[in-house]
């Protein structure tokens, strides 16, 4: 009865059709998201054959040691003039072939069989570049509730969550909210998109214990020009926040 109330309250937004679709999909066996092969891994690899997992587009050092971008050296000029809120940022792969599609399949066309692979991506890329930090708290990406309604599921949830199984960090669900409704970034210029998403987070009260002086892993699917972590860091910081880290699964180059 429950269920049936709430299928119809999502009815608007986000059809029965797409809810039963994604439930089909998350129950189906784990198949390799490029080559179609059945998938048993239990490795790190969990959601890819070992082929396809081994091609993957893996971003690889030399790095930027603050933002992450691929470089020579040490610091990219754009870290040097202005020193992001977060500590360090880096991506598992680049955002082309199969990572491209799987992230619009997982988003726009509610594949959430995509969650597992894609937060093993990202599990390695924690593994890689995190193994030495402790973290407290891993916090998602917020999604305005407007958007939220819109597309049924926040991704950047799903994987964060996903990614906290075994770790044994707590997943703070709703660390940072989105308090503002914002134009997707993918519309604007660079500047326009910090001017955007300026003050569009908060971090609630209820919350504010659980970040003040402790280190924050801010998870998202992908990262374009970054104009979004560092808004979230400059949030969390405000908020008292120790040291803040950024994982994406993605990097747009
Ligand atoms: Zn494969
Ligand atoms: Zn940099």
């Amino acid at each position: 009865m429950k269920l049936l109330m709430l299928l119809k309250k999502k009815r608007e937004s986000f059809s029965v059709r797409s809810i039963l679709s994604c439930l089909l999909d998350f129950c189906a066996p784990n198949k390799c998201p490029k080559c179609g092969k059945f998938v048993y891994s239990e490795t790190n690899n969990i959601g890819w054959c070992e082929k396809c997992w081994k091609e993957l587009p893996w971003i690889r050092p030399p790095l930027c040691k603050v933002c992450g971008r691929p470089i020579e050296g040490t610091i990219c000029q754009g870290c040097m003039i202005d020193t992001p809120p977060f500590s360090r940022l880096r991506s598992a792969c680049v955002y082309e072939g199969i990572i491209a599609k799987s992230v619009v399949n997982l988003k726009f066309y509610n594949k959430l069989s995509l969650v597992r692979p894609l937060a093993s991506v990202l599990s390695q890329c924690v593994y890689s570049f995190f193994q030495n930090e402790k973290i407290d708290a891993i916090v998602p990406v917020p999604l305005h509730p407007k958007r939220l309604a819109e597309r049924g599921f926040n991704q950047s949830v799903l994987i964060a969550k996903e990614l906290t199984r075994g770790l044994n960090i707590p997943f703070l669900k709703n660390g940072v909210e989105r308090v503002r409704y914002t134009v997707p970034q993918v519309k604007l210029s660079g500047k326009e998109r910090r001017r955007n998403l300026r003050r569009a987070f908060k971090v609630p009260a209820s919350r504010v214990d659980q970040i003040a002086d402790r280190t924050i892993l801010v998870v998202d699917d992908v990262v374009t020009t970054g104009t979004t972590i560092v808004e979230i860091a400059r949030t969390l910081k405000r908020a008292g926040a120790g040291q803040v880290f950024g994982v994406t699964v993605a990097r747009a180059l």
